[in-house]
């Protein structure tokens, strides 16, 4: 553990009387979602059998012609549009050359002096904007599996996947920043249908940039952490590395300070580790690829792709609590995926009960996907739609069925798929309104507790609790509260 500790939130530490700033950048490895792979016709799962998703182009036959997937230029325009980015007219696409065995080519396909856009960038909810400096295209490379003795394993099905990779400027000081520019880069690609970004199949990784120097000095190297696949992995690694750089620099010996490095984290230890010495750009000797013309992107393009953009979630947010009255916490766990937002949307228009359909699902529909009495785990799995919440809604706000006997029938609907009507009327659970049998239930409450509407009638209205509770005794639950509360003030006065 590091005796170093950051002085308040902007994450400066001291050390032997100089003041130290960490500055942090990141770059992210987002999967487009398409269908097939970025530069030949193979489809792509996770999880399939090893090196059945491959043909000639992306196990690299001599001979083999790329031809360029269209769906992943539209994806990847969507992805910049929605973060700001300016994108390019007319961008080229290169080699990167290196010999490794996940990638048979021997070089990757990517973008170096012409990436397809620049600019744009994310403002975190602390207020802080992080600017993009690029993003640029590239294909996957394969896997190659280490951990089987003394062999390596190949496996090339994700060879040639799309990917978009986007990089920030070192704009980030602390790992609470790393995590938040992260959910807001993921959420966006979510929202644009640009990648499913899910870390667990690999499809979003990230590698972070951190360097530190003494407060109003110039930079010093900076050390990339390669291959994080959580965001709580990110925020441990800079938790590590930045106090470790700090004392590597204090050593009065020029041997001890960093150099510049490619590092990786090792979860179980907490620390991380030197990789390798980091190659520079000329090491991989970029050309541009003989085999694929440049992407040229017509304004009319870039125009049919905007119109395509949702609406994003920090704008989703603002317009719940303005328009639909939310509180900003319900807005924020509404918005954390797209589709319980839509879910949520539908839901309130059909019912026009916003703020019930918010409960609704932020309590009772949110934690029912969460445990396991249902077997859907993600809400598009669900046998219940808008449409049922919101008949149910109906039910309630008409007086027609309590909130128990509501709860009730939504678990019912959600394991049997079946219309909230429907199992109202099955289970006998209607609300009861009939006036003459709530009158009877009413006076027998009444009777013999003169000394409770006495209290009633002297102004203590709270006092009524203790004959409402026998009235909906009585009635197994299912007397309309309200109505009994109206008799039973009638009932009182009228006695006066
Ligand atoms: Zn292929």
């Amino acid at each position: 553990m590091s005796p170093l500790r950051p002085d308040g939130d902007d994450w400066i530490f001291e050390a032997s009387g100089t003041r130290w700033v960490p500055v942090i950048g990141l770059e992210v490895h987002a999967q487009l979602a398409t269908r097939t792979k970025f530069l030949c016709p193979c489809a792509y799962e996770a999880g399939a059998q090893p090196n059945t998703q491959v043909c000639p182009v992306c196990t690299g036959q001599p001979g083999a012609l790329p031809q360029l997937n269209a769906e992943a230029i539209k994806l990847a325009v969507r992805a910049a549009l929605a973060l700001g980015c300016d994108v390019a007219p007319r961008s080229k696409f290169d080699r990167k050359n290196y010999f490794y065995c996940d990638i048979p080519k021997n070089y990757q396909i990517t973008q170096y002096d012409q990436p397809y856009c620049t600019g744009g960038g994310i403002r975190l909810a602390s207020g802080r904007f992080v600017r993009l400096n690029r993003i640029h295209l590239e294909e996957d490379a394969g896997k190659a599996i280490h951990d089987r003795g003394d062999v390596t394993l190949v496996d090339l099905n994700r060879a040639g996947v799309p990917l978009i990779e986007s990089v920030t400027e070192a704009d980030l000081q602390t790992p609470e920043d790393a995590a938040a520019y992260l959910t807001a880069l993921r959420e966006i690609l979510i929202y644009t249908g640009a990648s499913s970004a899910d870390m667990e199949k690999g499809e979003f990784r990230c590698d972070v940039n951190i360097s530190v120097h003494p407060e109003g000095e110039e930079w010093r190297t900076k050390v990339e952490i390669k291959n994080l696949n959580s965001f709580s992995n990110v925020q441990a690694a800079i938790r590590y590395e930045v106090p470790r750089q700090i004392l590597a620099w204090e050593s009065p010996d020029p041997a001890d300070h960093p150099v510049q490095e490619t590092r990786l984290y090792d979860v179980a230890a907490g620390v991380t580790r030197s990789m390798r010495k980091k190659e520079g750009e000329a090491d991989y000797r970029y050309f541009p690829d003989p085999d694929l013309p440049p992407i040229l992107v017509p304004a009319a393009f870039i125009e049919r792709q905007r119109s395509l953009l949702p609406e994003l979630p920090a704008a989703r947010r603002e317009r719940y609590q303005r328009d639909l009255g939310l509180s900003e916490y319900d807005a924020g766990v509404l918005t954390l995926q797209r589709a319980v937002a839509d879910f949520f949307e539908a839901t309130a228009r059909l019912s026009g009960q916003p703020k019930e359909a918010c409960n609704w699902i932020t309590n009772e529909l949110l934690r029912a996907l969460s445990g396991d009495e249902i077997e859907a785990t993600c809400i598009d799995e669900l046998r219940l739609k808008p449409f049922d919440l919101s008949e149910l809604l109906g039910l309630l706000a008409a007086g027609k069925v309590g909130g128990g006997a509501a709860r009730q029938i939504f678990s019912l609907m959600l394991t049997s798929g079946r219309a909230a009507g429907e199992i109202l009327v099955d289970l006998g659970l209607e609300q009861i309104d009939d006036e003459e049998q709530l009158s009877e239930w009413c006076r027998e409450a009444l009777a013999g507790r003169a000394s409770v509407a006495a209290e009633v009638r002297a102004g203590n209205l709270k006092a009524i609790g203790a004959l409402m509770g026998p009235v909906m005794a009585a009635s197994g639950g299912k007397a309309n509260p309200t109505r009994v509360r109206e008799l039973l003030l009638r009932l009182i006065h009228d006695a006066d």
